[in-house]
């Protein structure tokens, strides 16, 4: 069932969308060769908590054991951080972070460089991007779910980069995975209606190769099967009268 929330409640979930947002301008400038993924995940949980009310949503969701997901290179999502993995200049890393405030969650992720990186992982980086501005951008009333994920997969697939079917976005508000799913491939006019009041989680995943996935022994961390680079942005964006509003940035 799809949760639409009140004017009130979209304001309450912009506030926890502000805190996620000074969590990723907090951590960014870590992001740099030498660090761990358990320090960056340190620096997620303290500055979030350091925010009366505030808590990551992810730490002990369906038994996660930290705040943020930290994904290195071929690594899709849900990336488990660790003292022993250590950013290199060239790689890239995808920090999810979700914010639980006022009842509500908020989930944004982003792939940042690590130094210097190579031409076409640096394309990788701007194409995911963009095609997540461009599903945002058609959020709106009138349209339906199907719209958004042709839109993502248009930008994608015209870079020559494919995107990831395996996994999708979602509705997040009370609870962080709530309904509709959010493919990032799809036909427009197809699926469920976009209507005012709903606050999705829009996060394409783009691969530099195929779009095949497998979970690692650890049972959480997805990577590319064929090894090669992923990327993954995410905003949490509520639809409303006046098109859509960007919930997680400042
Ligand atoms: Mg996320
Ligand atoms: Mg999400």
């Amino acid at each position: 069932m799809i949760q639409l929330k009140s004017p009130r409640e979209l304001e309450t979930m912009a506030a926890g969308g502000r805190i996620l947002a000074a969590t990723h301008q907090h951590v960014k400038p870590a992001v740099q060769p030498g660090i761990s993924t358990w320090e960056l995940d340190a620096m997620v949980e303290s500055f979030i908590r350091s925010h009366a009310g505030a808590t990551p949503s992810f730490k002990g969701l369906y038994g996660f054991p930290a705040a943020a997901c930290i994904s290195i290179n071929d690594e899709i999502v849900h990336g488990i951080p660790s003292r022993k993995r250590i950013l290199a200049a060239g790689d890239i890393v995808t920090i999810d972070i979700g914010v639980h405030y006022g009842g509500f969650h908020t989930d944004s992720a982003w792939t940042y460089p690590v130094g210097a990186i190579a031409a076409g992982t640096q394309r990788l980086l701007e194409v995911t991007e963009a095609s997540l501005w461009a599903g945002i951008a058609v959020t709106r009333l009138g349209n339906h779910i199907g719209d958004i994920g042709a839109a993502v997969e248009a930008v994608v697939e015209q870079a020559g980069f494919t995107v990831v079917r395996d996994l999708v976005g979602h509705g997040v508000g009370v609870n962080m995975h709530e309904d509709p799913q959010v493919p990032n491939h799809g036909k427009p006019k197809r699926g469920p209606k976009l209507q005012e009041g709903m606050t999705l989680a829009i996060e394409p995943m783009v691969n530099v190769g195929g779009a095949a996935t497998r979970t690692l022994a650890d049972k959480w961390t997805i990577v590319t099967l064929d090894g090669t680079m992923s990327a993954h942005f995410e905003h949490t964006v509520a639809i409303t009268a006046d098109g859509p509003r960007v919930l997680t940035t400042l």
